[in-house]
């Protein structure tokens, strides 16, 4: 009796290993439709600019006689579908990065305003031309240090304020909250008074190469990875990004949150407008 219990044993040990494996082999698989399906959108998302390039640089190279001003307007188009395709590769490969893991993480004792600050120079050093809306900020002082990586922060609240502004007449409003919330959590609100966000694409809108359709697309340019790398970011503190809006032209807000420094000092608030 024995033996047949440890033969048994054993057979069911065998066969939970068994169940294990085909587990591992499903999740294998899955990762591997993920990677595949990646693969695809990116090539087609660099295929459409590298096409616009070569058709540019195609007709300078064989219509000697084209007037100068037809010149400049194919030159700026290969130029700007270049830079379109900078962007897309140094973004995938950022979202990958942190996808998998590859990023390194330094966390650091920082104060909100220090943050948006760069956020915003970094903002202005490159929109220093054209019209944005205005930015009011208003960070509770009565808020504690927060832990975070400071580079990787200022990336999503720069990446934040940049969409307020792109979907954001320059008539528009932006103004970035942050109040401390009862989970031991800083809770930062960049909201604008801009085209606004359909109840059913809040979560959508987080989603690798999701963009509106339409004219927008193109002239608001961008790359569709820009909250896909926010959401990674913020996961890698272990805190939350959302969006939140009335719908069409009603204003969007994005929350996120950030963990505190325990027992850090909390100051007064403050109303600066920018
Ligand atoms: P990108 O801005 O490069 O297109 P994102 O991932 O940052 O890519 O944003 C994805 C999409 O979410 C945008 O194309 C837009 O449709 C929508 N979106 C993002 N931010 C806003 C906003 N503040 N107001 C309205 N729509 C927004």
């Amino acid at each position: 009796v024995k033996a047949i219990a440890t033969q048994i044993g054993a057979a069911l040990i065998q066969a939970e290993a068994f169940a294990n494996l085909e587990k591992l082999n499903q999740q294998l698989e899955a990762l591997d439709r993920t990677r595949s399906n990646l693969i695809a959108i990116t090539g087609h998302e660099l295929r459409t600019p590298l096409s616009t390039i070569q058709v540019c640089l195609e007709s300078l190279a064989t219509e000697p006689d084209m007037p100068w001003e037809l010149q400049q307007v194919m030159l700026s188009t290969a130029l700007s579908d270049s830079e379109r395709m900078r962007k897309l590769v140094q973004d995938f490969l950022t979202l990958s990065n942190l996808e998998s893991g590859r990023v390194e993480w330094h966390p650091e004792s920082l104060t909100l305003q220090e943050c948006v600050d760069l956020a915003l120079s970094r903002l202005r050093t490159r929109s220093s031309t054209e019209k944005i809306p205005q930015i009011k900020t208003q960070i509770g002082k009565t808020l504690p240090l927060i832990r975070a990586d400071g580079d990787w922060l200022v990336e999503v609240l720069a990446k934040l304020i940049d969409n307020a502004c792109k979907f954001t007449p320059a008539e528009g409003e932006i103004s970035i909250k942050a109040t401390r919330n009862r989970n031991q959590m800083v809770e930062v609100t960049v909201a604008d008074t801009g085209r606004g966000i359909e109840p059913n694409r809040l979560e959508i809108v987080f989603d690798r190469f999701y963009q509106e359709e339409g004219a927008l697309r193109r002239t608001a340019g961008g790359t569709g990875l820009g909250l896909a790398i926010c959401r990674q970011i913020v996961n890698g503190w272990n805190g939350k990004i959302w969006a939140e809006s009335n719908g069409k032209d009603q204003g969007s807000q994005f929350h996120f949150t950030i963990p505190i420094v325990q027992g850090s000092v909390e100051e007064k608030p403050s109303l600066i407008a920018h």
